[in-house]
Formats: structure tokens, C-alpha cells, sequence
């Protein structure tokens, strides 16, 4: 029986993670420590406010104090750190969030771990610190670039990419300086349930219902490789259960896309879910599909993103042939599952897209 500290399980991928893991390992205790910034949300957390296996922190992971009491109190054995600001528009326009939480933050808890876990460094208790990490940290590969492998260099070209680099850097560092039992995985862009919508496929999900526009950065060309986010839990777990210390591994989907084709796609698998189910059509009468037009003529270009990176891809031979891991989601599948999450979970959507959301989509298409 594990004891996991989960930071930032309130946000899109923690949040998957414990109820991926409650399904699976259903005798295990976690604590999620989350500070509910913009992105965190407790609805989702809701199936678990009665069990007496979970418990829910509000905190922020700067706070090494409170860290280290909720360790050493719960006696947890295993952190699996996803607590991040996570958007790299934002971080674009103010980074230095990004340098508190990502770079400090993952630092409090680091030292937390090693105080609490290392205090006799002969004898230290059992451990593990799982740090969640992106492949944004390589940087940008050309279309004829093979994928990154776990040896590629660091390239981060965002303020959020380079303060991920930074934390991977750290976690490295306290398993090579004092012996902290640590994993990294960089993973790939996730998509599924419980998607904040400002990322790119709830955000053309639920403006496709509202008959906003599509915003597409550029050409659209940009390239990024994208996973289900119940399998990116399932390669995590993989890692957590049979991983080596002290090593790195990628996740990925093998499933490379431009970002003007996704979008595509996702209007045409929307058209025809208004046609396949006419009470769409009462239920959101803003579409363009509730008119009988194609969700594609909300598709807007916009000016590119400041030093955009062009393609992110990941080799996963690594994960693949030490651990076996395969995603078990064909994008086809994952796709029409998060859609029809998404159609059938309105109010999750409604109750995020609060006022301080409508500000913050403000403020970007003011600064355009
Ligand atoms: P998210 O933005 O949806 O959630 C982040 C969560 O962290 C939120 O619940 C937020 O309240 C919490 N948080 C933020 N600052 C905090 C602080 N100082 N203390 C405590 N809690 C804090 O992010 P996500 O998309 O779920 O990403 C989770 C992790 O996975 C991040 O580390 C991210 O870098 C990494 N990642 C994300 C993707 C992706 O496609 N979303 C891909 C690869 C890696």
C-alpha cells in the first residue's frame, strides 16, 4: 500500500491521475495539495470528498513548512509532483509565476522530501519523488529531425519550457547530490477529460458550441504529437511501479499532428455529432451546426505566438521496451471519448468558464 502526495491534483492531468489511480490501486492513500490557482478545480475531485483513503490540501508547494508537516504527518511515501503553471501564452506575458511556482516550487518540495525522507541519510525511509515533466524542454525540431531522445540536450525556448527545464535539472540534482529516490517522464501534449479551456482542443471544443471563433496561431503548421491523458497516467504508473531510479523517460502517443488539421478534424467530428444527435441543436443554438453551416467557418488566423516552436515530437523506445508501455487509446478512439466527455459535462465547463477565464481570453486578444 502506497502513501502519495499528489501536487496539483485538482488540475487537468493530476486530477486524471487520482482517479486513474483510485481505480486502480483502490487501497492506496493520497493527499492532493493544490494552491486552486485559475486552473485547479475541486468539482473534479468531487467522487472522492467521502473517502476516507483521500484527502484534500489547499497550499501552495512553496510552502516547504506545510510540505514538510503533510509529509511527514501522512507519512507519505511517494510524490508525484504535477503542480506547474502550465500555459505557455501566459508565461509569454508573465513569467515570473512560472519561475515561483515551477522553479521554486518544485525546489520547496525537493527539500522537503530530502529533510523528511534523507534526515538520516544511512538509514533513509522508503521514497520515491516523481517529477511530472513536458517534451517542451528539447525545444523545437525541424520536420526532418528525428524525435528527442531522453539524452537529447535541453532547449527550452518559453519561459514555461525553460523553467520546466530548470525543475528537471533540480530533481536530477538532488538524486545525484543526496541520493533522492526520483523518475522523470517528459511527456507530450495530453487531451481528455477535465481539460482546462484554454488549451487547444476544449477550447475548439466548447467555442465550436458557442459559435465563437477558432483562433489559429500562424499557418497553423506547427507540429505536436499528442496522448490520451489516461494513458500518459498509465505510463506514469508503469514508471512509478517498475521504473529505475534515477532515470528519465519519454511519453508520447506516436501520433503527430499540425495544429490546423486537428482543429479540422475536431469541426468535422463536431458537425457530425449535431447531425447524429438533433438535440444539439436546441441545446446550443450559437453553433455554426446548429444552423446547418460548418463549425470550420469559425476558424480565424491570429498572429503567431512569440518564438513558437515548430514541431515537439518524443521517441518512446525507452518506456516502450523497458516497461512495455503502449498507449492503449488510438487518437480516433480518445478523440471522440473527449468530445463526447465534453458534450455531456456542461456544467463542469460552465462552472470553470468563470469571470477571471473571460478576462484572461480578454487580455490576450487585446494584446494581438
Ligand atoms: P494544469 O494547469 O491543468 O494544473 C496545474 C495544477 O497545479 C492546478 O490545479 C493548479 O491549481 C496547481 N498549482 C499551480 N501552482 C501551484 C502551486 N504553487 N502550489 C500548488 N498547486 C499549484 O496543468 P496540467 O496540464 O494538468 O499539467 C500538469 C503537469 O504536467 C505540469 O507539470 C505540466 O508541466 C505537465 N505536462 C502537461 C502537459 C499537457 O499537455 N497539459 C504535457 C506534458 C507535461
Amino acid at each position: 500500500m502506497k502513501r502519495l502526495l499528489i501536487t496539483g491534483g485538482a488540475g487537468f492531468i493530476g486530477a486524471n491521475f487520482v482517479h486513474y489511480w483510485f481505480a486502480h490501486h483502490p487501497n492506496d492513500y493520497i493527499v492532493v495539495l493544490d494552491a486552486l490557482t485559475y486552473a485547479g478545480n475541486l468539482d473534479t475531485l468531487q467522487p472522492f470528498v467521502a473517502n476516507p483513503h483521500f484527502r484534500f490540501v489547499k497550499g501552495n508547494i512553496c510552502d516547504t513548512v506545510l510540505v514538510e508537516g503533510l509529509l511527514r504527518e501522512e507519512q507519505i511515501d511517494t510524490v508525484v509532483h504535477f503542480a506547474a503553471e502550465s500555459h505557455v501564452d501566459r508565461s509569454i506575458m508573465g513569467p515570473d509565476a512560472f519561475i515561483d511556482t515551477n522553479v521554486i516550487g518544485t525546489h520547496s518540495l525537493l527539500k522537503a522530501a530530502r529533510n523528511v525522507w534523507l534526515s538520516d541519510p544511512k538509514n533513509p525511509l522508503p521514497h520515491r519523488f516523481h517529477h511530472i515533466s513536458t517534451d517542451e524542454v528539447y525545444g523545437s525540431l525541424t520536420a526532418a529531425e528525428l524525435p528527442f531522445t531522453e539524452d537529447s540536450p535541453c532547449k527550452p525556448n518559453s519561459p514555461y519550457a525553460a523553467s520546466k527545464a530548470a525543475s528537471d535539472h533540480l530533481v536530477r540534482a538532488y538524486h545525484h547530490t543526496y541520493g533522492l529516490q526520483v523518475t522523470v517522464t517528459n511527456c507530450t501534449n495530453n487531451y481528455g477529460y477535465y481539460q482546462y479551456p484554454e488549451k487547444l482542443i476544449p477550447l475548439c471544443l466548447t467555442n465550436i458550441l458557442q459559435g465563437k471563433s477558432l483562433p489559429i496561431y500562424g499557418d497553423g503548421k506547427q507540429v505536436r504529437d499528442w496522448l490520451f491523458v489516461e494513458d500518459h497516467c498509465r505510463g506514469i504508473e508503469l514508471v512509478l511501479t517498475c521504473g529505475t531510479v534515477g532515470e528519465t523517460y519519454n511519453i508520447g502517443g506516436v501520433n503527430e499532428w499540425q495544429n490546423i488539421d486537428i482543429v479540422t478534424l475536431l469541426c468535422e467530428l463536431m458537425d457530425a455529432e449535431f447531425v447524429a444527435n438533433p438535440t444539439l441543436v436546441e441545446r446550443y443554438p450559437d453553433s455554426p451546426c446548429a444552423k446547418g453551416l460548418t463549425a470550420r467557418t469559425l476558424i480565424t488566423h491570429v498572429k503567431d505566438r512569440a518564438g513558437h516552436d515548430r514541431r515537439y515530437a518524443v521517441d518512446c523506445s525507452k518506456i516502450e521496451t523497458e516497461l512495455g508501455f503502449k498507449p492503449l487509446e488510438t487518437f480516433e478512439t480518445g478523440i471522440r471519448k473527449t468530445i463526447h466527455w465534453y458534450l455531456d459535462n456542461q456544467q463542469w465547463v460552465d462552472n470553470v468558464e468563470n469571470s477571471e477565464y473571460q478576462n484572461w481570453i480578454a487580455q490576450q486578444y487585446e494584446s494581438r
